[in-house]
């Protein structure tokens, strides 16, 4: 049978409908001084000083990029040390012990609308900077290089489609703070000039939709308009999404930026909102807690609180002699991670607990699933089969480097083949061989 899908079940409908725990009882907070993207870091703190919200106690460092590291609650900092993150790479951390005041940072109070009609596009972009903003669906990009760009730019795409199945993070934001979204992006087109602003959000979002433009008749004449893309997987793929939202075809590995186009996720556009108007980084996030083997839960929690305290709060797991896989992100993209005591970072929304089922992969049947929903439009069964044997010039031919670990390919295999994990070896097989 050839099973070709784009529409995989999203399983928000549950998550939806449950409450917010607004989490700000969390003891200790911590705060990774590298990550992925940034591999160096130091804090400017010594063990036993006092912090407050917002200020600055460290910096990441990348080769092209630094980014700041903000407490994100008021209190001490009671220990530098090892601990293990969310890929189970040992690095440093600061900890600060929680005052439960929540006191604020002399750096950070209202800016008037007056002084921010004023910013040049260096002051805009520097605040960004300085607040450490990176792209909050997923990619962690540093946001003040994106909003740096020296091309044209005519429109400005706010991707609110987070197409993921169990991720309602954005979701989240705009239901909660829409205001927060809209000028967000209202900053945005003003500092880089572009002449309108598109807000994508699935079709299905009529609940948003309504709230979003019900925001918007607040603000004359903001040039933005919410515009519905498809339900299906992966619709918030950034060249899906504009070419969806607004009908402009960008070629896979191009800038979206030669074409005119810059695209934010909506979170990103609200912390930029937060950063420019009140001088605050980004504090808290929507978490969620889903899958079949926890008690399912919604939080906003502060960046550094461990997600095993949320887990705690939640009720725990369920099943307890039922072992679990833990995944941080969603079920198609994101990652596996041996242990719930790591923390929640800037771009951490969701963890899904699945009860581990014992699954084995039977031979390929040639069916051509995963050829026909690849959204990419690469042949992911003759990739595995070119990966297997070594064949680096069928590699290269294949456009292996096409591949956007969507995971529809695994998804779709009646013989349960784990396509992506070879998509991913197949990529990294040829940058070590060069290529
Ligand atoms: S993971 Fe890669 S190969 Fe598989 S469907 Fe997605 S883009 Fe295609
Ligand atoms: S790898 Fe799976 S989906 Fe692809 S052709 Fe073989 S059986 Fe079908």
């Amino acid at each position: 049978m050839i099973m070709k899908t784009r529409f995989i079940p999203d399983g928000k409908d549950k998550l939806k409908t449950l409450p917010i725990h607004h989490h700000q009882e969390a003891e200790y907070l911590y705060y990774p001084i590298t990550n992925a993207r940034c591999p160096e870091g130091e804090t400017c703190v010594i063990d036993g000083q006092d912090v407050k919200v917002g200020e600055l106690i460290g910096t990441r460092r990348a080769s092209f990029f630094e980014q700041p590291i903000h407490a994100t609650v008021s209190g001490k900092i009671v220990a530098h040390e090892k601990k293990y993150n969310e890929y189970g790479k040992l690095v440093n951390f600061v900890i600060v012990k929680n005052d439960f005041k929540y006191e604020m940072h002399e750096s950070v109070y209202e800016r008037s609308d007056e002084e921010i009609e004023k910013l040049t596009k260096e002051e805009f972009v520097d605040i960004v900077k300085e607040m450490g903003l990176v792209g909050l669906g997923g990619s962690a990009f540093p946001t003040y290089i994106k909003l740096n760009t020296d091309k044209e730019i005519d429109v400005i795409v706010a991707n609110g489609v987070e197409c993921e199945p169990h991720l309602i993070s954005d979701y989240e934001v705009m239901r909660n703070n829409p205001g927060w979204v809209i000028q967000g992006l209202i900053y945005t087109l003003k500092t880089t000039k572009a002449k309108r602003g598109v807000i994508a959000i699935k079709k299905k979002y009529q609940d948003i939709k309504a709230i979003l433009n019900e925001e918007l008749l607040k603000y004359e004449n903001s040039n933005i308009e919410v515009v519905e893309v498809g339900n299906h997987y992966p619709s918030g793929w950034e060249l899906d999404t504009v070419k969806n939202a607004i009908g402009v075809n960008i070629p896979q590995f191009e800038l979206t930026a030669n074409y005119g186009v810059l695209v934010f996720n909506v979170s990103t556009l609200a912390s930029i909102y937060n950063a420019i108007k009140f001088r605050r980084p980004l504090l808290e996030r929507y978490f969620g807690l889903s899958g079949n083997g926890v008690n399912n839960y919604n939080f906003r929690a502060r960046v550094g609180t461990k997600i095993s305290d949320l887990v705690e709060i939640a009720g725990g797991y369920i099943d307890e002699e039922i072992p679990k896989v833990l995944v941080l992100g969603g079920p198609m993209m994101g990652s596996n991670t041996l242990s719930d005591d790591v923390v929640i970072n800037q771009t951490t929304t969701s963890m899904i607990v699945f009860n581990d089922e014992e699954y084995f992969e039977e031979p390929c049947i040639h069916c051509a699933a995963c050829v026909y929903s690849c959204p990419v439009k690469i042949q992911p069964v003759q990739i595995m089969n070119a990966l297997k044997s070594g064949d680096v010039s069928a590699l290269e031919m294949l456009e292996v480097n096409k591949c956007i670990e969507c995971g529809l390919c695994s998804y779709v295999c009646p013989s349960k083949i784990h396509l992506t994990e070879y998509m991913r070896q197949s990529k990294q097989f040829l940058r070590e061989k060069g290529n």
